[in-house]
């Protein structure tokens, strides 16, 4: 007996059920693939595995819609693995421990991977549930989504044969999402010279904290302040009036999150520190005020005086804060089809010095192709007019919505026949797995939609049981129309 036993769709949570038992962090997916190729063939369903371990399920059509439209239902296996400090768990091995509170599902004290553990149970379920009408159906089981998106960009052209697809990996029942973010970095490095700081001068450090980050594509929008880009601007009205000659500067910890803290070690004339202190103060108090106001009321600042006998030359000084100063940050354009949806934005995420060498990483998204090109080039154009090496490692593809899209205009009407209202239609900017499909697949028409989950990537994280429901209709319905081609 599962603990699930009782909810429906039985065939549903059985599934996911199963899963819960198997450990399947990402990179650990080969347990979890294994009892599904199992499964397959206890179901006498067609089964082949791809050279990075996904799996194509292909489930025939049901009575009079076997030659129907095949459609492919895709979702990830791999789950991130989080638990509560006093959790004993061990993720490599111990089955979750699954929990019913009301209208909810979750783990005792971990990650519960209904992302996107019940987006995979629903795809396969149209195997099990014999009430549901569908034609050919592939369900194409992703792994190694979570870490960095490798199994979807390791799908090969002509492993499927679908050319309408269903992402079951979005966590909003009153939703339809059409359309994702692709995104570049771009490293900066600039090789500085130092020298001996001048007689007569004095070391200051400078530090910011107290902001609130976030992510840098879902939290972009905010308009919270980033540490970097704010202690630069400190620095340069100091520079403005008196020789500002830097030592280090460090802020931020990872390319992808919003810099909530910065700090600088810079020479100035020892004569001028109180004016150094004034400077710095007066700019920051307008940020504050005039920027950050409601939006980061946490935001702080410190200098404090500091031992400081080398610094960067002048020249190597002004070229690291111009360069900080130049490099585009936040939103850079809006959707025009989607009211509210960032379109393009970048953050400059992480600078760190090592020795004479400063070190910047930036994280570009955008949901238009030719948009990301222009701000890879933009970025890559600041740095070489900086003289800094820039580097641009590859990136991944966005998904690009589509408002003519046969599919998701099948989908809108089956929300409004189900539910009696319409679907907000929402894009998100950050990285999704049907960015990658269209890469190899470029005519590949696509929807994404999934029942309420809260807390994903946290031990909070728990699925509605009724929006798991609400959703299976809308599925349902959907598969059978898309059949009919
Ligand atoms: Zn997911």
């Amino acid at each position: 007996m599962g603990k699930l036993d009782k909810l429906q769709p039985a065939a549903v949570w059985n599934i996911f059920e199963k899963m819960s038992d198997i450990p399947r962090g990402s990179g650990n997916e080969a347990g979890v693939q294994n009892m599904f190729k199992a499964w397959a063939k206890e179901r006498g369903l067609g089964c082949k595995e791809d050279a990075v371990g996904n799996l194509l399920v292909s489930i025939p059509g049901t009575k009079g819609l076997e030659k129907g439209a095949p459609v492919l239902i895709q979702g990830h296996v791999d789950m991130v693995c989080e638990k509560n400090a006093a959790t004993k768990h061990d993720f490599e091995k111990d089955p979750l421990k699954l929990r019913i509170n009301g209208d909810w599902v979750s783990a005792e004290g971990t990650t519960l991977g209904a992302d996107n553990g019940i987006g995979v149970a629903m795809g396969l379920a149209l195997a099990d549930d014999k009430t549901v009408a569908h034609g050919p159906v592939e369900v194409l089981l992703t792994v190694d989504e979570e870490r960095g998106l490798t199994g979807a960009a390791g799908v090969e052209a002509g492993f499927f044969t679908s050319t309408k697809m269903i992402n079951l990996d979005s966590e909003q029942d009153d939703a339809i999402f059409i359309g994702c973010a692709g995104g570049r970095d771009t490293q900066y490095t600039l090789k500085n010279k130092s020298a001996r700081a001048p007689k007569d001068s004095a070391g200051r450090k400078v530090t910011i904290s107290g902001l609130k980050g976030g992510h840098s594509g879902l939290d972009i929008h905010t308009h919270r302040g980033n540490a970097i880009k704010i202690l630069t601007r400190a620095l340069q009205a100091a520079a403005e009036v008196m020789d500002v000659r830097l030592v280090e500067i460090n802020g931020g910890s990872m390319r992808n999150a919003i810099p909530r803290e910065a700090e600088a070690k810079v020479v100035i004339d020892r004569k001028l520190g109180r004016k150094f202190k004034q400077t710095i103060d007066a700019c920051l108090k307008k940020v504050k005020a005039e920027e950050l106001a409601g939006t980061d009321d946490g935001f702080t600042w410190k200098s404090t005086a500091v031992q400081a006998p080398r610094s960067f030359s002048l020249t190597s000084s002004k070229t690291t804060l111009s360069l900080l100063s130049a490099i585009p940050n936040g939103v850079t354009g809006m959707s025009m089809d989607i009211a509210g949806l960032v379109e393009s934005s970048t953050n400059l995420g992480v600078v760190k010095t090592h020795g004479s060498k400063v070190g910047t990483v930036c994280c570009s998204r955008s949901s238009v192709m030719s948009v990301l090109e222009e701000l890879v080039i933009q970025h890559r154009t600041i740095g070489e007019l900086a003289g800094a090496e820039v580097v641009q490692p590859e990136g991944y593809p966005g998904w690009q919505p589509n408002m003519k899209s046969p599919i998701l205009a099948v989908t809108r009407a089956k929300y409004k026949q189900a539910f009696g209202v319409e679907a907000e239609l929402l894009a998100i900017h950050a990285g999704l797995e049907c960015g990658l499909l269209t890469e190899k697949y470029p005519s590949l028409d696509i929807v994404s939609f999934g029942p309420n989950i809260t807390g994903a990537q946290s031990p909070d994280e728990k699925v509605q049981i009724s929006s798991v429901q609400k959703i299976w209709k809308l599925f349902a319905a959907t598969v059978k129309e898309v059949a009919k081609g």
